[in-house]
């Protein structure tokens, strides 16, 4: 018991902290984001979070891409500021901008390359360098591109977080979060943030996690091929004015995102050639393939159409404009999928 004490987080004594399920599924992250450790946490939100607070405090001044997933936003912009820790969003594509936002208090860079809407991209290698130059530690959101299309770490990243709720686990049935980087870090951020937070995933998630991982680069790459097949198609369409896909030619930084990325997977957006917000509904509601819901990563096609954050009562209207849809593409075939694009474009 002694030695255990010793070191909590290669023992089992209590499953806040360690378990031999949750070691399994800590192993086998690590290698897929070829790190030294991992852990595996409650949600993506608790990984972002702990990565994040385990490397800052009261003074110090955090620089983040801009758009970041929405809680990350409300961490960084919000939390975060009641403990005396100031913000700086940047636009990631232009390094330049991120150089200009670097203070003498500056402790973490925060990225999320590609976002999960209209993917934006950091040059990963020169965020590296600049952030190694200032002593400044570097975390990447990896959950849109997975560990199949990209390795942050090979980049010089220091810790790789992802919503395991959505490749990772893959089936729509577990909410979880990974943390991936060297052994200390890891040791640093299990000590404090996970175990004084409570940050724990339950071992029966982490079975579940296991079973999802079997399969992970078949459901990506499955979803990622179907996915470019859409782009194109989407791409040219008459009714469509712009479709946004890191790899497809037409994308802002193609050329980027093809030197950092493998492959792009399930996400596409698209925005619509309207100026009717009752075309958008007629389309919206005509669509019957895709699920209308949140998150993504599983094996069901999925859709979230902008015009669902206008125009409600009490809630201030959403920045993105109301002509952009986002699908989330399952494992269907490619020909299901286009046919309900088809006859719900006829609707415009
Ligand atoms: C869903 C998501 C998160 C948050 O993950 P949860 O598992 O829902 O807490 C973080 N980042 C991205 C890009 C996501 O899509």
């Amino acid at each position: 018991m002694r030695q255990a004490f010793a070191n909590e987080l290669e023992n089992h004594i209590y499953t806040r902290g360690n378990n031999p399920t949750v070691e399994i599924l800590r192993k086998k992250i690590a290698a897929l984001e070829h790190t030294e450790d991992a852990l595996v946490v409650g949600s993506g939100a608790s990984a972002v979070s702990a990565s994040v607070i385990a490397n800052v405090k009261a003074g110090d001044h955090i620089i983040c891409v801009q758009k970041p997933y929405s809680w990350t936003y409300k961490l960084i912009s919000k939390l975060l500021p009641r403990f005396g820790v100031s913000f700086t969003f940047v636009d990631g594509r232009d390094i330049g901008e991120i150089n200009k936002a670097i203070q003498a208090n500056t402790t973490l860079l925060y990225l999320e390359s590609p976002n999960s809407l209209t993917f934006e991209i950091q040059d990963l290698a020169a965020c590296s360098r600049l952030a190694k130059e200032h002593g400044i530690v570097t975390v990447i959101d990896n959950s849109h591109a997975s560990p199949i299309f990209q390795n942050p770490a090979d980049f010089g990243i220091d810790i790789i977080v992802h919503s395991a709720t959505k490749y990772i686990n893959g089936h729509s049935d577990v909410v979880a979060g990974v943390v991936c980087a060297s052994k200390s870090m890891i040791k640093k951020i299990f000590e404090s943030e996970l175990m004084t937070l409570g940050l724990t995933i339950s071992p029966h998630d982490a079975a579940m996690i296991l079973r999802g991982l079997r399969t992970l680069p078949l459901r990506v790459r499955q979803s990622d091929e179907t996915a470019a097949v859409l782009a194109e198609y989407l791409y040219h369409h008459p009714k469509v004015v712009k479709v946004y896909f890191p790899l497809h030619p037409s994308f802002d930084q193609f050329e980027l995102a093809s030197r950092q990325m493998r492959g792009c997977g399930g996400l596409l957006t698209f925005q619509l050639r309207t100026e009717s917000k009752d075309a958008v509904m007629r389309f919206v509601s005509k669509i019957k393939r895709f699920l209308m819901a949140v998150s993504w990563g599983g094996y069901e096609s999925l859709m979230i159409p902008s015009i669902a954050f206008h125009d409600i009562p009490g809630l201030p209207d959403s920045p993105i404009h109301w002509t952009i849809v986002r699908l989330y593409i399952g494992l269907e075939s490619a020909d299901y999928l286009k046919e309900d694009l088809n006859a719900a474009l006829e609707e415009l």
